[in-house]
């Protein structure tokens, strides 16, 4: 997924290569390649241009120190700096709360049902968790059925109330309905639209308040590069989420949105989805993101 952005990093540190030292002059055209590889990978011009002052800042001069050689030791520092700029640590989610409260945002198509199923199973088979999915989405059927069809397949139990339009109290009585039954964990899917758009945030920050959950998890499609900046930026704004859950990694993606997402939101990316089927989810390391894109 990430080649591009690694080759070119790989060639902007091969040109050190024979050098003795990292000096101001033989590591310019370097960063100067590093920001151009950021930029084409889809990473913001304020994050990429701020990311080669402090690899520059870092590498000056350093060597002296240490037995790598110049481009061994760039290739240190920028991956170091990639992890911080991914959150530096993992973060795990806050499964407090009984029954422990999960909801589900971002657009339409950008994965979310498809996550909400995997969350589910990850949470009943890693933590043992007994877990309900609530479909919430009120103006489309083929969604709850959706949902559906990934509860049967991973056997975890789905809750939605046909007829009832109103996603606050179905979400309210999931919860009552949980507590009831025993479960401990309630993810909450709810409805998307193409854009942005006022009616639904209004709708999921009626849910929001109503539930008070432990997590929200914002849910983008890592192909849309800048656009899933902006479009966590507008969700954060309105939900002040606790994480972020990075789509569509598997595809051909530049990567940039993982990159810059956390630096624009200030939130963790907690989870990535690598697929279609319910296994194709990983909890997010910033360092081993940073390897795998340096390749
Ligand atoms: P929602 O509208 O946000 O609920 O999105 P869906 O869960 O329906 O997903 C939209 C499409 O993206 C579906 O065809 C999913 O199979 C697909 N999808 C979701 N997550 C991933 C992923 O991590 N990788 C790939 N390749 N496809 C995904």
């Amino acid at each position: 997924m990430f080649s591009n952005l690694s080759d070119k990093l790989d060639k902007a540190i091969h040109v050190l290569k024979g050098h003795g030292q990292i000096t101001e002059i033989n590591v310019a055209e370097t960063l100067k390649e590093v920001r151009r590889a950021l930029l084409d990978a889809d990473v913001n011009y304020k994050i990429a241009k701020e990311f080669t002052v402090k690899v520059k800042e870092k590498a000056i001069g350093q060597n002296v120190l240490t037995t790598l050689n110049p481009g061994q030791l760039l290739v240190k520092i920028v991956k170091d700096e990639l992890t911080e700029l991914m959150g530096g640590e993992t973060v795990g989610i806050n499964l407090g709360g009984s029954p422990t409260v999960i909801l589900m945002s971002g657009l339409q198509g950008s994965g979310k049902t498809t996550f909400s199923g995997k969350l589910a199973n990850f949470l009943k088979t890693k933590k043992s968790k007994q877990v309900l999915l609530v479909g919430c989405d009120v103006y489309r059927p083929a969604a709850i059925n959706q949902l559906r069809v990934v509860g049967e397949q991973i056997g975890v139990e789905v809750y939605a109330e046909e007829g009832n339009q109103n996603p606050v109290e179905i979400s309210q009585n999931a919860i009552k309905h949980a507590k009831a039954n025993g479960k401990n964990v309630v993810i909450i899917d709810t409805a998307g639209r193409l854009a942005v758009d006022e009616q639904m945030m209004t709708e999921i920050s009626n849910i929001h308040k109503a539930v008070n959950p432990q997590e929200t998890l914002f849910v983008v499609d890592s192909m849309t590069g800048q656009d899933a900046v902006n479009t966590a930026k507008a969700f954060n704004d309105v939900l002040n989420f606790e994480g972020v859950i990075l789509t569509k990694l598997d595809g051909d993606t530049r990567g940039g949105a993982a990159l810059s997402i956390k630096s624009v939101v200030d939130k963790p990316i907690k989870f990535i989805g690598t697929g279609e089927k319910m296994e194709a989810i990983d909890v997010f390391h910033p360092d081993r993101m940073a390897e795998r894109i340096l390749g």
